[in-house]
C-alpha cells in the first residue's frame, strides 16, 4: 500500500467534512467548557455506519466462539483467515482517527479507550456470556467504557506497585478495595474493566495474581470522580475511581477465571494501543504542518514571507519527514492486518515512541513558526502542542517504550 485508494480518499473527505461541520464549531465546548464528548462521537459513529460494522463483527465473533465451544473451531477458523477485508476494516478504523486528531485528539482517546480497550478486552478475553452482556454497547459507544490499571503509586510499574486488591468472599465472589487514577472516561463510564491483584493469604505482594473484573457504574462502594483539569485533550474526560468493599460476583471476573486476563492480557492491550498512536500523530502532524506552511507564506517580516528563511524551511522540511514516516507506518499496519500478521513488541513500541516524539516536535515547531500568535489559543497550534504531550506519557511513556524495544531486541540474541 503506497497511498489511500480512491474509495478510501472519498471516505476521508466525508469524515473531514463531518469533523469540520460537526466538531470544529463545538471545539471550545468539548475542550474547555466541560461538555462531554460522547454525543458528538455517537453522531460520527452512526453517520459512518461504524456501529453497523461493529455489530456485524460482534455477531461474527460470537458465532465463531459458539461454534468453537461446540467443537467446530478448525472449520470456522479456516473460513475466517486473513483477507483484504481485514485490511479494509483497519483502514476504516485509521481514517477517522487521523481526521479527528487534526482538531481534537481527545475525542479519539475517549472513543479508543471505550471501544478499543474496554470493549476490546471483553471481546478478546471475556466469556460468551460476558460478551453478550457487556460488549456490544461498548463497541458502538451506546455505553461508555473505561480501562483502569494505573494507581497513584503504580504507573509505569503498574503490576509491581499495584495496591487495589480483590479478596475471595468465600461464596464464589470477591470484595474489591482500592483506587485508580488518571482513568480515561472514568467520570462517565458505564462499564469499567478493573485490573487489580488477588489478595491471597501467605502470597507475597509481588507474586500475587493479576485479575480483572467488569464493573458497572452505580455498584455499591464504587465512586467515580469528576473530570480532572489537565494540560490538553480536554475532550477526553479523565478521573479517579474509588472502591470500597465493592462486591463482584464470579460472573464479573473477566474471562471467567482468575487466570484469564492477568499480566499477559493487559500487555496484549498495550500493543493494540501503541499501534493506534501512529494514526493519531499523523493527523496532528498533518494539521500542524498545514497551518505552519500557510503561516510561513502569509506572515512577512523584514520585507519578505518568513518561509523564505532557511531556518523556517528546515522546520517545515522536518515536518514533512515526520508526516511521511507516520503515513508509511500507518500503511504498514494496515498491510500487516490484511495479511493477518502481528507486529513484534519492539516494532509496536518503536512506532509508538516515534509517533509520540514526532508529534510533540512538530507541534512545538508549529508554535515557534507562529511566534506570538502561536502562543494564543485562537491559533490552534498551541492546542496541538498540549495535546501531543500526552502521547509521550500514556499507553506507556517514551522511556518505557525504549526499555520495551531494547528488551525485545536483546532477548533475540
Ligand atoms: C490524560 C491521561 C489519561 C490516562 N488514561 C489512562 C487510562 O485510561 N487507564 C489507565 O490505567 N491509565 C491511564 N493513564 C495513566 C498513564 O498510563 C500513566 O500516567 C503512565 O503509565 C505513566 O505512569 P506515571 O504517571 O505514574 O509515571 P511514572 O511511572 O511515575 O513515571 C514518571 C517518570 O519516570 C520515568 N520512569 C519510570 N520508570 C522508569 C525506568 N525504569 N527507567 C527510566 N525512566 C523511568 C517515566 O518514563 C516518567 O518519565 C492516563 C494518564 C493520563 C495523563
Amino acid at each position: 500500500m503506497i497511498q489511500w485508494s480512491e474509495q478510501q480518499q472519498m471516505i476521508q473527505k466525508m469524515v473531514r467534512d463531518f469533523v469540520e461541520k460537526e466538531v470544529v464549531p463545538q471545539l471550545d465546548d468539548i475542550e474547555y467548557n466541560g461538555v462531554p464528548p460522547y454525543d458528538i462521537l455517537r453522531k460520527l459513529i452512526k453517520t459512518f455506519g461504524m456501529d453497523v460494522m461493529a455489530q456485524q463483527n460482534f455477531e461474527k465473533q460470537l458465532a465463531r466462539d459458539k461454534a468453537k465451544a461446540a467443537g467446530e473451531s478448525a472449520k470456522e477458523k479456516k473460513k475466517e483467515g486473513p483477507s483484504a477485508m481485514a485490511g479494509e476494516e483497519a483502514a476504516m478504523r485509521m481514517i477517522p482517527i487521523i481526521e479527528i486528531c487534526r482538531h481534537a485528539q481527545g475525542l479519539v482517546t475517549a472513543m479508543g479507550v471505550s471501544m478499543g480497550l474496554a470493549g476490546g478486552a471483553i471481546m478478546s478475553k471475556g466469556t460468551i456470556a460476558q460478551k453478550e452482556r457487556w460488549a456490544l454497547p461498548l463497541l458502538t459507544l451506546e455505553k461508555v467504557g473505561a480501562w483502569a490499571i494505573s494507581e497513584p503509586n503504580a504507573g509505569s510499574d503498574a503490576f509491581g506497585q499495584m495496591k487495589t486488591l480483590a479478596r475471595r468472599d468465600g461464596e464464589g465472589g470477591y470484595i474489591i478495595n482500592g483506587s485508580k487514577t488518571w482513568i480515561t472516561n472514568g467520570p462517565f463510564a458505564d462499564t469499567i474493566i478493573l485490573i487489580c491483584k488477588l489478595d491471597e493469604e501467605g502470597v507475597p505482594a509481588e507474586q500475587r495474581k493479576i485479575v480483572s473484573f467488569i464493573l458497572d457504574s452505580g455498584m455499591e462502594g464504587l465512586e467515580q470522580s469528576k473530570p480532572f483539569k489537565k494540560m490538553g485533550i480536554g475532550s477526553s474526560p479523565t478521573g479517579e475511581l474509588f472502591l470500597s468493599d465493592v462486591r463482584a460476583g464470579a460472573d464479573r471476573l473477566l474471562g471467567g477465571s482468575e487466570d484469564s486476563y492477568g499480566r499477559s492480557g493487559a500487555k496484549g492491550t498495550f500493543m493494540q494501543e501503541r499501534a493506534g498512536v501512529a494514526a493519531m500523530a499523523l493527523g496532528m502532524v498533518e494539521r500542524a504542518m498545514e497551518l505552519s506552511v500557510q503561516y510561513a507564506n502569509d506572515r512577512s517580516q523584514f520585507g519578505r514571507p518568513i518561509g523564505q528563511n532557511q531556518l523556517i524551511q528546515l522546520k517545515l522540511a522536518k515536518m514533512e519527514v515526520a508526516r511521511s514516516n507516520l503515513q508509511n507506518m500507518v500503511f504498514r499496519y494496515i498491510e500487516m492486518t490484511a495479511e493477518g500478521k502481528q507486529m513484534t513488541l519492539a516494532e509496536a513500541s518503536a512506532m509508538k515512541l516515534y509517533a509520540a516524539q514526532s508529534a510533540m516536535e512538530v507541534a512545538t515547531e508549529a508554535v515557534q513558526i507562529h511566534g506570538g500568535y502561536g502562543y494564543m489559543r485562537e491559533s490552534r497550534v498551541e492546542q496541538l502542542m498540549r495535546d501531543a504531550k500526552i502521547l509521550q506519557i500514556y499507553a506507556g511513556t517514551d522511556e518505557m517504550q525504549i526499555i520495551a524495544i531494547a528488551k525485545d531486541l536483546l532477548s533475540r540474541a
